[in-house]
């Protein structure tokens, strides 16, 4: 009884400063999607963290999970989310699953979310993680992202949580007329964040701002 009432303060805690997550590091830096900022105050980011990294789960950082890998930064994924442009009935790619965070956001903003994470342990956890919290609209695939998900392209957007050298080529050609990509491209340590149109007289890119993302490893 009493760990119940505690469980219940505790979730109205952090619902509270979810929502002032929301207010002072995610619109205040300029993102005004109504739907980008009703996604993450839906999505419970401390669902998402290990359970020592539970109170510092609305902090304006990324945070370590499994593997050496990290969670983004929430307005990072606020900002990624918006730069997508999406109305809700898309097919979104996602490279980088993590820990499902931003997949999830993912999920309340399009149709229907394939996402790929090369480490099997992650995938694992992420896909466990989301259908315990209910996300249907979400396709699991473990491997090397670099290569999209050829069998379920085109996609209207393509997001990459995990920075690459380069654009690879076949995220690019598995993505729809018209289609956006969001992908951090750069070295180790500094990195641009991208926005890729493709329109008919080919790619468009504008640099959004410097990012600092984990690398994406694999074949490329
Ligand atoms: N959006 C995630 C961020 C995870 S960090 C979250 O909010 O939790 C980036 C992820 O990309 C890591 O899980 C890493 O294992 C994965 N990754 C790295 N290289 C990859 C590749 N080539 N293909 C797919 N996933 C990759």
């Amino acid at each position: 009884m009493i760990q119940k009432l505690l469980d219940k303060h505790y979730g109205d805690y952090l619902g509270f400063i979810r929502r002032a997550m929301i207010k002072d590091q995610i619109q205040s830096r300029g993102v005004k999607d109504p739907r980008v900022l009703a996604a993450m105050e839906k999505v419970c980011r401390h669902c998402f963290v290990t359970e020592d990294m539970v109170s510092r789960a609305y902090e304006d950082y990324p945070l370590p999970i499994a593997a050496g890998q990290t969670i983004s930064q929430p307005y990072i994924v606020a900002l990624m989310s918006e730069l997508l442009g999406l109305q809700g009935g898309e097919r979104v790619l996602e490279v980088g699953t993590g820990s499902g965070y931003q997949t999830a956001v993912l999920a309340e903003l399009a149709a229907e979310v394939y996402t790929v994470e090369i480490l099997p342990e992650l995938a694992r956890g992420a896909a466990e993680r989301l259908a315990k919290l209910g996300c249907r609209n979400i396709n699991f695939k473990t491997g090397d992202g670099a290569a999209g998900w050829a069998d379920k392209a085109p996609y209207d957007a393509i997001l990459a949580t995990c920075a690459a050298p380069e654009v690879p080529p076949e995220l690019l050609k598995q993505l729809k007329a018209g289609g956006r990509l969001v992908i951090p491209v750069g070295g180790k340590d500094s990195q641009d964040l991208l926005l890729i149109t493709k329109t008919a007289s080919g790619p468009e890119r504008k640099t959004i701002c410097a990012v600092r993302f984990v690398p994406m490893t694999g074949g490329g």
